[in-house]
């Protein structure tokens, strides 16, 4: 029956009645050492937590004095006999503090000393209850030394109306004040004088006590006045019944990082601000050399007609040096021309609104070749699958095509058969389709700034040419969603691509 569990032991035996059944149950308990002193402080009572916390067996023990479990610090104070008077006094008395096992080795206890009398108010001793609180110290300490450690990070603790309680290194390095200087003090001196003047510090205990915590950054201020970017943390503490008993506050320094960001946004702002200036000052440009273009074409029109005129009617009366002079006048007119267009073309695919819709490629090809006129004499191959649709605008891309295509017939070497040949292949719902030629190829450093307007590697009498046809191909396929490039070798050969993604459905606006 000794050994039974009080639970057990009332089933078994329904006459037991307390205080047998509280007796089991105190003597079972073996995580608090639970006892009984009379008046005078003498144990009693003693169950197996005793045993096992104190180390000493129930008939050692019952007997002797209480004041055996205190060191020596304690029992120079009289603390054994104070605790008694207080229990007396107010019925119940807690404590922490070391007390000492039988083996002389210190546990770290809670103690609670309740007053006991019986019904007529006679005093018949002590209940003593002790816990070990001996590895939630440890554990407190640990935490309280990590803590207070930490040199990189501010951390304090506030009471629930914001004083401060508690102060580690970091907060001292952080903000300038020794603990004994701001422990008491409001948190809200941290603040600057506009973050107080709005309440923030008020908004940020509230915040934190309704979500449990806030998270913020923003200017502090130190105690020389200075200030700091403050990341912040603040956490609600509540005990287990739910009741705040204060806050938590972690602060870490990021006015570097805060510096460099700052600094990355007002260089990226500049950034965007030349880009949008040059964007609109070659937008202007752009505009300008339209306008110029379209207004030469009227006195070009009427140098052309009338050089045409001079040569019908007058052509009779002029020596040989004035038909050359005619002749390099009906030449350059020609060639202004041609310039013209081209800079209005290329005006044209930078401004025209552009609706992108399902085009079949292989009609585009046929159209390009059509008006490139060089399909009949074999030397073109053309490896287009008839049902790869892509969105674009269909003359536009034409032109595009047109562009590589007479380029790629227009740079050929001397002496060697011209091949060219156009293909296109899908690729992870890509379309590449690709102008391929044996001709003089472009070394590699000159492969980016062909793209440009007025770029040209070889002077007009080796290859005619306005220097604007592949500037025209960059900026439609740009426009059209698309992109190109070349590959090429000098005196092999080059291949021009431009890729688009295959179509489904539907349209598509195409880029401004
Ligand atoms: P254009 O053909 O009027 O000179 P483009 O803008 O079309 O102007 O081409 C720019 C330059 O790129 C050409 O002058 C030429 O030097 C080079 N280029 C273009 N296509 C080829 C090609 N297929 N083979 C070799 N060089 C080329």
């Amino acid at each position: 029956m000794a050994k039974a569990t009080p639970d057990v032991a009332l089933r078994a035996a329904p006459e037991l009645q307390p205080p047998d059944v509280f007796r089991l149950l105190v003597d079972s308990v073996t995580d608090y050492a639970i006892f009984m002193l009379d008046p005078a402080g003498l144990i009693c009572t003693w169950n197996s937590g005793a045993e096992r916390m104190k180390g000493y067996p129930a008939k050692e023990i019952i007997g002797k004095h209480f004041s055996v479990f205190y060191t020596a610090p304690d029992l120079a104070l009289d603390k054994p006999n104070y605790e008694l008077k207080l229990a007396m006094q107010d019925g119940r008395f807690e404590d922490e503090g070391w007390r000492v096992r039988k083996d002389g080795s210190r546990f770290w206890a809670n103690v609670v000393i309740t007053r006991i009398c019986d019904k007529q108010g006679r005093h018949l001793g002590f209940g003593k209850i002790t816990r070990d609180l001996s590895e939630r110290r440890q554990s407190e300490l640990r935490y309280r030394l990590l803590i207070e450690g930490v040199i990189d990070y501010a951390i304090f603790s506030m009471d629930p109306t914001g004083r401060i309680t508690s102060w580690n290194v970091g907060a001292e390095r952080l903000k300038g004040y020794k603990a004994e200087e701001i422990i008491g003090k409001h948190f809200s001196n941290f603040y600057t004088p506009e973050d107080r003047a709005s309440e923030l510090p008020r908004r940020v205990l509230e915040t934190a006590a309704a979500n449990g915590h806030f998270e913020g950054e923003g200017w502090r201020v130190r105690k020389d006045g200075t200030r700091f970017w403050a990341s912040v943390v603040v956490t609600a503490l509540r005990d287990e019944a739910g009741n705040l008993y204060g806050f938590s506050k972690v602060t870490r320094d990021n006015t570097e990082r805060k510096k460099l960001m700052d600094e990355l946004q007002r260089h990226s702002e500049e950034l965007e601000l030349q880009v949008r200036e040059r964007e609109e000052s070659n937008a202007e440009l752009e505009s300008f050399a339209y306008s110029v273009s379209h207004d030469l074409r009227a006195p070009l029109r009427a140098i052309a007609g009338f050089a045409q005129a001079l040569q019908e009617d007058c052509a009779a009366g002029l020596d040989e040096t004035g038909r050359d002079y005619l002749h390099e006048i009906t030449s350059a007119t020609a060639r202004m021309n041609a310039l013209v267009q081209d800079l209005l073309d290329y005006g044209r695919v930078s401004r025209i609104n552009m609706p992108l819709e399902s085009v079949k490629l292989a009609d585009v090809v046929a159209e390009a070749i059509r008006q490139a006129q060089q399909g009949d004499d074999g030397m073109l191959q053309v490896d287009v699958p008839s049902d790869i649709c892509i969105y674009a605008q269909s003359q536009v891309l034409t032109q595009v095509l047109l562009n590589l295509l007479s380029n790629a017939f227009k740079f050929q070497r001397k002496g060697v058969k011209p091949e060219v040949r156009i293909s296109a292949e899908v690729k992870e719902r890509r379309v590449r389709l690709s102008v391929s030629d044996n001709g003089i190829g472009i070394a590699p450093q000159h492969q980016e700034r062909i793209w440009q307007v007025f770029e040209r590697l070889h002077d007009r009498d080796a290859f005619p040419g306005t220097g604007i046809g592949l500037a025209i191909v960059r900026r439609a396929v740009t426009r059209m969603h698309g992109s190109c490039g070349v590959e090429s070798q000098i005196n092999k050969g080059s291949t021009f691509w431009i890729e688009f993604p295959v179509a489904s459905e539907g349209s598509l606006e195409a880029k401004n």
